[in-house]
């Protein structure tokens, strides 16, 4: 056996379903997803709307509770887990890239980077954050406001948030979504680069076959099941893979 076979996923779902229930009827958001996610992988979500992707990383984030099934995390099962046991490990063991970047605009670019670790109750390394900053090429603006910086430049910022505590895991949603191809293009290179260079397990939903193109796999879900799997893919094949999904 491998080493690689004992080490333990960096984010494993098991059988995971979501049913969320109204007066209308229930909704199977999702029906069974079964997937580990290795430690230094990246991996892109995608899936026509309504397939579940954002239910996904909201379980897999300990945001929203399966209604079947168990998430495990850096080999920590959530399900036992209370509210303060999952924020606790939201702040250490996960990092987040949203599509709006989620900047605190009255904090300076440093002081965002060093937010998390400030909420987690740990002493700020104040060299750090700078080479977080540094790694996503923004040190000469540590002092600047998010108002200050181009959309790009934000979510490098917001990466370098995620990335300083080196979480197991780094979730992203639509991450590029809001950028133009050259910030965009920055932004999943430094995400590639987390996985590959620092061992970060990534996990990106995506709507673009181009942004998926740069990470390890892609995942299709449908219907609320993980219905393909495309590796070391490119954008034309992703692209094809999604096309016959929504037909
Ligand atoms: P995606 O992100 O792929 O577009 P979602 O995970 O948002 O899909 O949604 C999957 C399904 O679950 C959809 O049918 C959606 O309408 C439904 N759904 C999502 N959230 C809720 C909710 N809070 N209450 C009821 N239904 C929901
Ligand atoms: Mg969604």
């Amino acid at each position: 056996m491998t080493t690689t076979a004992l080490r333990p996923a960096a984010v494993a779902l098991d059988g995971i379903t979501r049913t969320y229930s109204s007066r209308a009827g229930d909704v199977h958001a999702l029906r069974g997803v079964t997937h580990a996610f290795s430690r230094g992988s990246f991996t892109a979500i995608m899936g026509p709307s309504g397939s579940g992707k954002s239910t996904l990383l909201q379980v897999a984030a300990g945001l929203d509770r399966p209604t079947r099934g168990e998430v495990v995390i850096g080999g920590l099962p959530l399900g036992p887990m209370n509210q303060t046991g999952l924020t606790k490990l939201r702040r250490t063991a996960m990092g987040f890239v949203f599509q709006s970047y989620n900047l605190l605009d009255a904090l300076t670019a440093y002081e965002n980077v060093a937010l998390p670790a400030r909420l987690a109750g740990q002493r700020v390394d104040r060299a750090a954050v700078l080479g977080a900053l540094q790694r996503v090429g923004l040190e000469d603006k540590a002092k600047r406001r998010p108002p200050e910086l181009s959309g790009g430049q934000q979510q490098r910022v917001a990466i370098a948030r995620a990335l300083h505590l080196r979480p197991e895991v780094l979730f992203a949603d639509e991450p590029t979504g809001a950028l133009d191809r050259a910030s965009g293009r920055q932004v999943l290179e430094l995400l590639r680069a987390a996985a590959d260079e620092h061992g970060r397990t990534v996990v990106m939903v995506t709507h673009d076959p181009l942004a998926a193109s740069y990470a390890h796999s892609t995942l299709f879900l449908a219907d609320g099941l993980v219905v393909g799997r495309l590796d070391r893919a490119d954008a034309t094949s992703i692209a094809a893979a999604m096309s016959e999904l929504e037909s």
